[in-house]
């Protein structure tokens, strides 16, 4: 469901991604590792249009991301192109971006009253069923700051559920929480993983990776240094740059 080959992206001299290829199959979990700076987050924001690649080629769901081929002939996105692209692309981040003025049912309500012009009372009761999901059915009325860092982060999942995305991306979403806080989020990502969703997710929690990832990505440098069963490549690391990596993570 997700293809990119090649993917190159520099910010200004500093180049970021020096041609990344990583494929994700539809109802996969593919986990991505990689220290600090190698391009993680900026791979991420590519997948979802979030930024644009100097050169290479992301293919989402059979279509390019940016252009089109219509009559033969090659189209660049307009911006209301690549808004109704990142629509079916679901991200959480490692800080929660919850609307603080909104309760937590509102803030998972408000993405299909506003963007797809669903009935409120709709809106509201997949909000509810949402909410439920996420192990907090009784929390509808609480305003973020009424909440732990792990339920604002599930709200947060509830969220970006809520616009039905064929793919979520996660960025660090335990990285923010204290320790007893992690596995409640984990929690649900598992189930979600286990509901069939096609998930890319960046995290350096290496449990998770070995018992919901299907895959297991290495990053250094901008390139993919190692990817594989995340079993395999947890016990017997073939790079020696995964295997230092990984001494240090586990
Ligand atoms: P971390 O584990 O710390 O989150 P990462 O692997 O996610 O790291 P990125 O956030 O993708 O790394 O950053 C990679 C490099 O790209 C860094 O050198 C960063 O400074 C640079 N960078 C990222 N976004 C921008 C931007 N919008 N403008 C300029 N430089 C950027
Ligand atoms: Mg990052």
């Amino acid at each position: 469901i997700i293809i990119a080959e090649q993917v190159y992206k520099s910010f200004g001299s500093n180049q970021v991604l020096a041609g990344i290829n990583f494929e994700v199959a539809a109802g996969e979990v593919a986990v991505v590792i990689g220290p600090s700076g190698s391009g993680k987050s900026t791979f991420l924001r590519c997948l979802n249009a979030l930024e644009t690649i100097d050169s290479g080629r992301i293919r989402v769901s059979g279509s390019d991301v940016g252009y089109d081929y219509r009559d033969d002939k090659f189209y660049e996105w307009s911006s209301k192109d690549y808004a109704k692209f990142r629509l079916g692309i679901g991200m959480v981040f490692q800080r929660f971006n919850l609307f603080n003025n909104m309760n937590a049912l509102e803030n998972v309500a408000c993405g299909p009253i506003k963007v797809k012009g669903m009935p409120k009372k709709e809106a509201k009761e997949r909000a509810q069923a949402l909410l439920e999901m996420v192990g907090l059915g009784t929390h509808g009325h609480k305003f973020p700051n009424q909440l732990s860092g792990g339920q604002q982060q599930r709200v947060a999942i509830a969220r970006s559920l809520a616009m039905d995305p064929s793919v979520m991306l996660f960025d660090e979403p335990t990285s923010g929480l204290d320790p007893e806080l992690v596995d409640e989020v984990l929690e649900v990502m598992k189930t979600l993983a286990l509901g069939g969703m096609t998930m890319v997710v960046v995290t350096h929690e290496i449990g998770f990776a070995r018992e919901v990832g299907d895959s297991l990505t290495f990053v250094d440098g901008g390139v993919v240094v190692e990817k594989g069963d995340p079993r395999t490549v947890i016990a017997n690391p073939q790079s020696p740059r995964t295997q230092q990596f990984l001494s240090k993570v586990l």
